[in-house]
């Protein structure tokens, strides 16, 4: 089955297509030329369905499977900031590195070297008669200094429960493991099978 993904995030894309080693996993910019979708949704289960949606309607093509992750960090000391919008933290136009010092610098002005976060990954399935939504998380501390170039986002500042190194440290095989958007992806391939 071809699948058609609804982002161009580097990092993501990497992801998904080693989690989903059985499946063609195609991003949509490769079929379509890349547009803005205005991520205007409260949750993160709003802003996968809102991208899986408009994709699958800017695709045109009824035999189709669109899946959409949408995902973020919140940080404990920071009431659960930036969330939703871990994308843009630092502006519209951040990269993720922009992003990941912002968060940094963020903690410290709360005098601490590091908080209790989570990563959360919304996985929205839409196909012509049916959508689908499923969540996974992945539970650590959020700290102060970056370490390690792997993963991407802000993975260098997050050390997962049970580790000592962050995931920009750790070997990719420990993130495919642990990681929310791993723990989604293994719900929404039930569904896929079912389809
Ligand atoms: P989205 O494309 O709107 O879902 O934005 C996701 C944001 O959360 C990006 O800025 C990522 O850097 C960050 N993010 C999501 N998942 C991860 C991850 O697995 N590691 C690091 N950062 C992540």
């Amino acid at each position: 089955m071809k699948l058609v993904l609804a982002t161009s995030n580097k990092g993501k894309v990497r992801e998904i297509k080693a989690l989903c080693e059985d499946y063609e996993v195609i991003p949509y910019s490769e079929l379509i030329d890349e547009f803005e979708i205005v991520e205007d949704g409260d949750t993160f289960k709003e802003n996968a369905l809102i991208k899986a949606r408009a994709v699958f309607k800017a695709l045109d093509d009824e035999d189709v499977v669109v899946m959409a992750d949408d995902s973020g960090i919140s940080v404990d000391i920071l009431d659960g900031e930036p969330g939703i919008y871990s994308a843009r933290y630092a502006g519209q136009e951040a990269d993720d590195k922009d992003n990941l010092y912002k968060l940094m610098d963020s903690i410290k002005e709360k005098r601490v070297n590091s908080s209790p976060a989570h990563y959360t990954a919304a996985i929205a399935l839409v196909t012509k008669n049916s959508e689908y939504c499923v969540h996974g998380w992945m539970y650590g501390d959020a700290q102060t200094s970056a370490c390690g170039n792997g993963g991407f986002g802000y993975d260098p500042m997050f050390v997962p429960i049970g580790y000592d190194k962050t995931l920009g440290e750790l070997d990719d095989e420990i993130k495919k493991k642990l990681s929310h958007r791993s723990k989604a992806l293994s719900l929404i391939k039930k569904i896929i099978k079912i389809l």
